[in-house]
């Protein structure tokens, strides 16, 4: 914590708000959503939905997409007491989580502040807004050990980009990628 403060985390990580700022709103949450994984796959980091409301008659929807490691490993605090008195206190690792250094998912959580907002608006189109565009930690050396990661190939990455650039539903994304599969 102490180095952080000396050294600023604008210092020492770039910031990656352009790349993660869509140059038109989407017509959906999930071609936003994909759309901003993809480039997290792209610069290796892997973002993961954090909090989501499907948006009822009046509220509309909003998607909050965060760095796999924001937060902190569940396993090393715990909530001690109810209610005002309740205190979060460290939790004695179990022996598979010191060996492992705590990590048990293999995602190793520390505090990553990036973070994006996306918001329905009244013209049902969906708007992405970068709260904070930098991480606090390196890219991923390789995202093998994620299951999606390797999923498409470079081909059809671009066909995703090039679709949902055009604001094409992400059903026809689908459909255009099965086609290209018969084809082969
Ligand atoms: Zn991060």
């Amino acid at each position: 914590m102490y180095a952080l403060q000396v050294m600023p985390i604008s210092t020492l990580f770039p910031d990656y708000k352009d790349a993660f700022t869509p140059c038109r709103p989407f017509p959906s949450r999930e071609s936003a959503i994909s759309w901003l994984q993809m480039i997290g796959r792209e610069n290796k980091f892997v973002l993961v939905t954090k909090h989501s409301d499907a948006g009822r008659i009046k509220r509309r929807g909003r998607v909050k997409l965060a760095c796999e490691r924001s937060g902190t490993y569940r396993g090393i605090s715990q909530r001690v007491g109810k209610g005002k008195a309740a205190k979060i206190a460290l939790k004695p690792r179990t022996e598979e989580e010191e060996e492992t250094g705590g990590l048990k998912s293999g995602t190793k959580k520390c505090g990553c502040p990036f973070l994006i907002n996306i918001k329905e608006n009244v013209d049902s189109l969906w708007y992405v807004t970068v709260i904070c565009g930098r991480h606090n930690h390196d890219p991923a050396k390789s995202l093998d050990d994620h299951s999606f990661a390797g999923r498409l190939d470079k081909g059809e990455q671009v066909v995703v980009v090039q679709m949902t650039k055009g604001n094409v539903k992400p059903r026809d994304i689908l459909n255009t990628l099965k086609q290209r599969d018969v084809k082969r």
